[in-house]
C-alpha cells in the first residue's frame, strides 16, 4: 500500500500537520491529482507534499512547469520570458517570505515608458509625463494635482475603465494614454470593462516613475523556472508536463484533483464559455547590448498593432553583448491569458463556482481556475490559502 511505501520516506511533521493515513483510500495511486504547474498548481503540490506528506501528481499540457511565469535561457543564452514580462512585487511578506524558501532575488523597480507620437513618456502618468507632454512646467505635487483636477470630468457612479480614468484625469489624457491600448489589449472600449482593468494604473502627481510601488520589488535570481523547479523537487511530487488532464486515465490516480485551468474547460462549458482574452508574441535577439531606456514601452497608438515590447535585460540584470525583445499582440483566440472583468461574464463565472460547490472532488484555484484577473502574488496567496481551507477542511469531515 501507499503507507507501506512511504514508511520509511516520511518526514517528522507537528502532529496536527498530520493527515489520518489509517483512513485513506489503499487504492489511490495519488492522494491529490493538480492540473497545472503554474503558481497555483506548484505552490499547492509543494505545501500538500511537504507540509502534509502527502502524494501529488502534477499535470501540465504545456511541456514545461512555470505556468505563464516560465522563463528560458533563448537562442542567444538570453534568459527571456516565453509569455511576456513578469515582475515580482507584493505587499504581503507571507508570500515574499515563503517564495523565498525557493530562492533568492534581485532587486528590481520596474519602469515603463509609454510611446507618445516621437515622446516616451513616463507610465503611470507623473508630473514629468504632464510637463513634457503640455510643455508646463509644473513645480511640485500641488501643481500636477491642480492641473489633473482641471481636466478631470467627474463621473457618478464610476463603473466601468472608461470612468475611472475621465474622473481622475479628464478626456485627453485618457484618449492619449488609455482608450487605444485598452481597445487593442481587450478589443473592448474601456467603458466595456469593469472599472477594476484601468484602475490597475494610478496617476500621479509626483516624480515617482516606478510602475509599482510594492514593499517588495525583486526578480527570481536565477529565473522562475529555477524557482519552481525547487518548489517541485520532492519525493512526494510526481510532474508529468505535455499531459492533458482529459487524456489521463483518472481511475484509481487520485482522491481529490486540484483544478488551475479555465473552469469553464473543467465542466466542458456547460453552462456556456467563459470569455478570455489572448496573447501572441514575437521574440527577437538584435546584436547591440540595449535597445530601450527602460525594461518595458507601451503602444497606445491603435495605430501599432502591439501593445508593448519588453526587453529582457533590464528586468534580469543579464550582462550580454546582445538584447531580446518580445513584441505582444492581443488575440482573441488562442490559450487563454486573461479572464476579461466585466459584469456579464462575472454573473456567467459565479453560476461556473455554484455548479464547482456541488462537486466535493474537485478545488479550483488559481487565475483561470477561479476568474480572477490575479498578479502572481495574489495567486500565491489564493494558493496558500486554498491549502490551509483543505487542511482545515480534513479536520473537520476526517477526509481531504
Ligand atoms: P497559469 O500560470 O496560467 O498556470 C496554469 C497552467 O495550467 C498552465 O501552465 C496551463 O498549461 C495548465 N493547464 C490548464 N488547463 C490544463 C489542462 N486541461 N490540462 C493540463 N494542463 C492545463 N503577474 C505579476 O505579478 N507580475 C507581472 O508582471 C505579470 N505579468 C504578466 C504578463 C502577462 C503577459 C500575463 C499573461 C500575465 C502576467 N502576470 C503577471 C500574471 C501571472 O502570469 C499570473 O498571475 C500567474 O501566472 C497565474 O498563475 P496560475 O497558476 O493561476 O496560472
Ligand atoms: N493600460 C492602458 N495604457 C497603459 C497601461 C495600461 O490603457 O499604458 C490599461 C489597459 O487596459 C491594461 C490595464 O490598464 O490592460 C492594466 O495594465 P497592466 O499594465 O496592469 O496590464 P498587464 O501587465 O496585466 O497586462
Amino acid at each position: 500500500s501507499l503507507i507501506v511505501e512511504q514508511a520509511g520516506a516520511r518526514r517528522q511533521m507537528p502532529a496536527d500537520r498530520q493527515f489520518p493515513r489509517t483512513t485513506r483510500l489503499g487504492s489511490m495511486a495519488y492522494d491529490y491529482l493538480i492540473v497545472g504547474a503554474g503558481f497555483a498548481g506548484s505552490v499547492l503540490a509543494e505545501r500538500l507534499a511537504s507540509e502534509s506528506d502527502l502524494k501529488v501528481l502534477v499535470c501540465d499540457r504545456r511541456p514545461h512547469i512555470a505556468g505563464n511565469a516560465y522563463d528560458y535561457h533563448d537562442a542567444a543564452g538570453i534568459l527571456v520570458h516565453k509569455y511576456g514580462p513578469h515582475i515580482f512585487h507584493t505587499n504581503s511578506d507571507d508570500v515574499f517570505s515563503y517564495l523565498s524558501r525557493f530562492t533568492a532575488w534581485r532587486p528590481y523597480e520596474h519602469r515603463v515608458l509609454s510611446q507618445v507620437g516621437n515622446l516616451r513618456l513616463p507610465v503611470p502618468i507623473n508630473r514629468t509625463t504632464l510637463n513634457a507632454l503640455y510643455g508646463v512646467d509644473l513645480r511640485s505635487e500641488a501643481d500636477a494635482a491642480r492641473f489633473l483636477s482641471e481636466r478631470a470630468r467627474p463621473c457618478d457612479p464610476i463603473l466601468t475603465s472608461r470612468d475611472v480614468v475621465i474622473s481622475q484625469i479628464g478626456p485627453d489624457l485618457y484618449k492619449t494614454f488609455f482608450e487605444g491600448y485598452t481597445r487593442k489589449q481587450w478589443g473592448l472600449d474601456p467603458s466595456e470593462l469593469d472599472r477594476s482593468v484601468t484602475a490597475r494604473v494610478p496617476t500621479r502627481a509626483n516624480e515617482d516613475d516606478r510602475y509599482f510601488l510594492d514593499a517588495f520589488q525583486a526578480m527570481p535570481l536565477e529565473g522562475y523556472t529555477r524557482m519552481f523547479q525547487r518548489m517541485l523537487d520532492h519525493e512526494n511530487i510526481t510532474v508529468m508536463v505535455g499531459t492533458e488532464f482529459a487524456d489521463l486515465d483518472r481511475k484509481g490516480l487520485a482522491r481529490h484533483t486540484i483544478f488551475t485551468g479555465p473552469i469553464d474547460e473543467y465542466f466542458d462549458h456547460r453552462l456556456g464559455s467563459l470569455p478570455y482574452r489572448s496573447l501572441e508574441f514575437r521574440h527577437e535577439t538584435h546584436d547591440v547590448r540595449r535597445m530601450f531606456p527602460v525594461g518595458v514601452i507601451n503602444y497606445p497608438s491603435e495605430d501599432v498593432p502591439f501593445t508593448r515590447v519588453t526587453e529582457y535585460k533590464h528586468l534580469t540584470g543579464q550582462v550580454h553583448p546582445e538584447t531580446s525583445i518580445s513584441y505582444e499582440y492581443s488575440r482573441a483566440d488562442g490559450d487563454p491569458y486573461y479572464p476579461i472583468p466585466r459584469a456579464e461574464n462575472q454573473a456567467l463565472y459565479k453560476q461556473y463556482e455554484a455548479l464547482a460547490r456541488e462537486h466535493d472532488d474537485v478545488t479550483f484555484v488559481g487565475r483561470l481556475g477561479t476568474y480572477k484577473y490575479y498578479n502572481m502574488d495574489q495567486v500565491v496567496g489564493q494558493a496558500l490559502a486554498t491549502y490551509r481551507r483543505l487542511v482545515a477542511k480534513r479536520g473537520v469531515t476526517g477526509k481531504l
